[in-house]
């Protein structure tokens, strides 16, 4: 059910610089345990962390290694907030609730933070903000309209003019945007690896090359049955398998779209070039529909993000438009060696909102990070273990939905594609 060879995570620059992982077993034999966590990413770990904490003993599958997915292969940008905005966000959910998810999404980069300080993780971190540079006049209206709106609710954001834009990034590409000093980048791969160190230190057992194949009700709880020959009986389980999922439960899937998202990096900038950009330490992505990512990772390299083909990369040619638009933003990068070439899956949903399912009591399932997840998914994680610990539903950021499919989800690839193509026309102009 799972496909073995599908998406290496070796070629990701994190894989060269990370920490090691702990050594975790594969499952093979059958087993119980109060609560099963399928998926060893932020949103698996943090809720196993967090169930810890409260003295519960949850365990952990991974069809393959932690950090697998998204979580190894990210921009490593902690990015706070939703894809929605504060107003937009309360008009949906009603006062009470909008604003509740509001606090939630307010918070979603200092909880990581705040993790990280306060088990001492080993994991390079930068914490001077994240820009969204403004590439046209709307997207210098988005970067207006939403500092204003973060201030109201509190937020430590601010407009930045075009000089202070370019002056932040070394760019003149950018005619202004905002600064959110909540935000900031880390090493991704190490940050999910140091969750796992943790939570196997309070008492959580992660299995990984121990794929899922089934997930059944049985009359005392859940049965979930591994491609390893493995039964665990549970009496709860939590499913966060986001843009990784595959057929784990019935319709799941395709419920998200889960187009590839593209990064490369460069070799260890000389000193002066490294001086150049990024000199104040920021990290950005732009407003652009197709969004750009890019920064400066810990070692000294410059790494670039965007959309590329749906399809799995062919040849180095898929990442050339990364590398002509980041030259277009940094001349001085011309020479330069780009030495890690690397992409991975985001789910996206119908309404750009994180979803949450209880298909039948005992059974959680987290879907759909909208490429927004370090932040994200470590406090959806801990909200998910207060729910759990709790019974009290209040604790969850968004309702507990139904799970839809989206119509003619087989042609998503059409779709995405035709969608990516407007945007870019849109985005040119
Ligand atoms: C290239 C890229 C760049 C991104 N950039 C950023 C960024 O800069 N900032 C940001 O905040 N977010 C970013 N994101 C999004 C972020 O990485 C994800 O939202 C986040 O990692 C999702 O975490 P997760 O725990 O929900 O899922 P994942 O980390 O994807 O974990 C899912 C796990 O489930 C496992 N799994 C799947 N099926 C099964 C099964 N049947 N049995 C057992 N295990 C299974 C997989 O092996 C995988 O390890 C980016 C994502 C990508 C791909």
């Amino acid at each position: 059910m799972f496909p073995e060879e599908r998406f290496p995570l070796d070629p990701a620059l994190w894989f060269a610089t990370a920490t090691a992982a702990p050594d975790t077993p594969t499952l093979d034999k059958s087993v119980s345990a109060d609560i099963v966590i399928i998926g060893a990413g932020y949103a698996g770990l943090s809720t196993a962390l967090h169930l810890a904490e409260q003295g519960l003993r949850p365990i952990i599958v991974d069809a393959r290694q932690i950090g697998f997915g998204g979580s190894g292969r990210n921009g490593g940008q902690l990015v706070p907030g939703l894809k929605w905005d504060p107003d937009a966000i309360i008009k949906k959910f009603g006062p009470d609730h909008g604003n509740r998810l509001v606090k939630f999404a307010a918070n979603t980069a200092s909880t990581v933070f705040s993790l990280i300080d306060r088990y001492a993780m080993d994991v390079p971190t930068v914490r001077n903000g994240w820009i969204q540079p403004a590439h046209n006049e709307e997207g210098l209206r988005l970067a207006r309209s939403r500092s204003r709106q973060w201030q109201e609710h509190g937020a430590d954001v601010q407009l930045l003019s075009a000089d202070e834009t370019r002056r932040m990034l070394g760019s003149q590409a950018y005619r202004g945007g905002w600064l959110d000093k909540r935000g900031g980048g880390l090493q991704p791969l190490t940050y999910v690896r140091e969750l796992a160190r943790i939570a196997i230190q309070l008492g959580v057992d992660i299995y990984t090359d121990t794929p899922v194949s089934d997930i059944s009700k049985t009359p005392e709880g859940w049965k979930v049955t591994t491609t390893t020959g493995a039964i665990i009986s549970t009496e709860k389980v939590v499913v966060c398998t986001n843009a990784y999922s595959d057929g784990i439960w019935p319709g799941l899937k395709e419920t998200v779209v889960d187009p590839n998202t593209y990064q490369t990096a460069t070799e260890i900038l000389p000193s002066h070039i490294e001086q150049s950009i990024f000199p104040e330490g920021h990290v950005a992505s732009d407003t652009r529909n197709l969004l750009l990512y890019f920064r400066k990772d810990h070692t000294g390299r410059f790494i670039m993000g965007g959309r590329g083909p749906f399809r799995e990369p062919k040849s180095l040619n898929d990442w050339a438009h990364l590398k002509r638009a980041a030259l277009r933003m940094y001349p001085q990068l011309a020479q330069i060696k780009w030495e890690f070439h690397w992409c991975g899956r985001v789910a996206v949903t119908r309404d750009f909102y994180p979803h949450l399912h209880e298909p039948a009591p005992g059974l959680l399932i987290d879907i759909g990070c909208q490429g927004r997840g370090i932040g994200l998914q470590t406090t959806m994680g801990q909200a998910i273990a207060q729910y759990l610990v709790t019974g009290n539903k209040e604790a969850l950021p968004v309702p507990t939905t139904l799970i839809k499919p989206i119509p003619l989800h087989n042609l998503r690839k059409l779709y995405v594609s035709a969608v990516a193509t407007w945007y870019r026309l849109n985005d040119a102009r």
